[in-house]
Order: structure tokens, then sequence, then C-alpha cells
């Protein structure tokens, strides 16, 4: 796969890291015919261990709640470019195929992904997909201490009471907790038993998701947990920034705690 890296010195593109010294990078991956640029921001300090990740470049209210944390803690965010929507199209053959970039972390998740929402499916234009998914998660994934993967969902269409359904009468499937006081829209998830009794503890609206018992849908959620890479989905309304941002600041100890661990690439 043809990757074109940029290196872009006090840049304003979507995410505004707005101090001295911080940098951007544009890695663009070609899938398909189509050209889709990952961007990175680093914040000074930014040689930590913990990525902030937004997939779905439609949900800008979770950047917005990110960046303004980055902008006082320092660290790394990336977004993939997407014209500000959540399924990426791309080109294939003279066809459109469609994806959704957070179902193509497993062969399964993609077969699936371009399956239902593309007019059809193609191996070879799945091929595409998943040579990006490896790439990004070579690039990005792998390297990292934490991941937080930064979303939003529109009121009542995705809420810590649609897990609570989904967990009803399956107990092994995961665990629950919710703050009354909290919208319900308002929310974390995490595939990790003690993230889980931690953000517990501090009173938040969680979902601790057993990767063991549910089935692979090629989410980065059940990549990270079958990789051992801790991982804490960050979910909010749209225009829930202010609440979003609140959020991130009660669990900056967590951040912090993994921003302190040595990088895993010094390891290698
Ligand atoms: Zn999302």
């Amino acid at each position: 796969m043809k990757k074109i890296i940029l290196i872009l010195l006090f840049s304003s593109s979507f995410i505004n890291c707005n101090r001295k010294h911080d940098v951007s990078n544009v890695t663009t991956y070609i899938i398909g015919e189509t050209k889709v640029a990952v961007v990175e921001k680093r914040c000074y300090p930014c040689d930590r261990g913990v990525l902030f990740v937004n997939l779905h470049d439609n949900e800008i209210t979770s950047v917005k709640a990110a960046e303004q944390y980055l902008n006082e803690i320092g660290g790394r965010i990336i977004n993939i470019e997407n014209n500000g929507e959540r399924l990426i199209n791309f080109r294939y053959k003279g066809e459109t195929f469609t994806f959704d970039p957070n179902r193509i972390y497993s062969s399964a998740g993609i077969n699936s992904t371009i399956t239902i929402l593309s007019l059809r499916y193609d191996s070879n234009a799945a091929k595409g997909v998943s040579n990006f998914a490896k790439s990004f998660i070579a690039d990005y994934i792998n390297s990292s201490n934490l991941i937080i993967s930064l979303h939003n969902n529109m009121d009542s269409s995705l809420s810590v009471i649609s897990y609570k359904d989904m967990q009803a009468g399956n107990d092994s499937s995961g665990k629950i907790f919710i703050n009354p006081a909290m919208d319900v829209d308002d929310f974390m998830l995490t595939t990790d038993t003690s993230l889980f009794a931690r953000i517990k503890e501090k009173n938040i609206n969680v979902v601790w998701e057993n990767v063991e018992a549910i089935e692979d849908d090629g989410s980065l959620s059940v990549y990270a947990a079958r990789h051992n890479i801790p991982y804490i989905n960050l979910e909010a309304q749209h225009k829930h920034s202010e609440e979003q941002l609140s959020m991130l600041k009660a669990i900056d100890d967590i951040i912090r705690e993994y921003m302190q661990e040595t990088h895993k690439e010094d390891n290698q």
C-alpha cells in the first residue's frame, strides 16, 4: 500500500492544538482508488503512551472536548478525515463501496460492514479495507498504552440503557453502572474490568463489555481487548461538549498514570 506522510508544523486543520512545539502529521492511505487521510496532532509535551482516537468524522463534539483537554496536558490525538461523514466510501473498479471505520479491525467485521453498507460484497474491495486497517493498527494502535476512543451519539439512539437492555438476562456479557443524575447518552465503555471499577467509583455511567462473551464485530474495542491494550470509549450526546470534557477531566488520574508508563515503542 502506498502511504504518503506529510509533517505540518503549526498547521491548523481540524484538530487545533495551539501551543508551542505542537505538530501535525498527515498520513494518506489508499483504499481501492480513494485516498483516506489520518491526521495526527501532537500537543506538547506529546511523547506519551495515551492515544485519543476519533474514527467517525461527524462526531466533532468529542474532538472539541479532547482538544481542550489536550491543550492543557499535552498528548496525541488522531482523526480519520472523511468530509465530516461517519461512513467511508471508496471507489474500486468503477464501483463505490462503503464501510464503518469502527468495524474493520477483524476479517469478520470487514466482511460484515461491507456487505451491510455496500450494494454488494467484493473480496478484492474488502482486501483494500483490510490493508488499510492493518496499516492503521500498526501505525497508531499497537504502540499505545491506553486508547481513548471519542464518540458522539444522537439523543436516545445509543445510551447506557442500550447496553443495559443488551446485557439483560446474560450476566456474562458484561456489567453496567448508571448514575441517575447523568444523561444516559453520556457514558464510558471499557473492556477492562479494573478500569470499569475505577470509573464506577467516580460515579460515571460506565459499561464493561466482556469480549469473551460477545461476537467480534470488528470494532476497535474488541481488537484492543483481544490484544491486551487498555481501552476506554468515551460517548456523549452531540453538543454535550462540556459534559464530555468533564468526563475526561474526571478520569484525569487514570490518563496520567498511563502517560507515565514507558512508551511501548521504547521497549522494542
Ligand atoms: Zn462514533
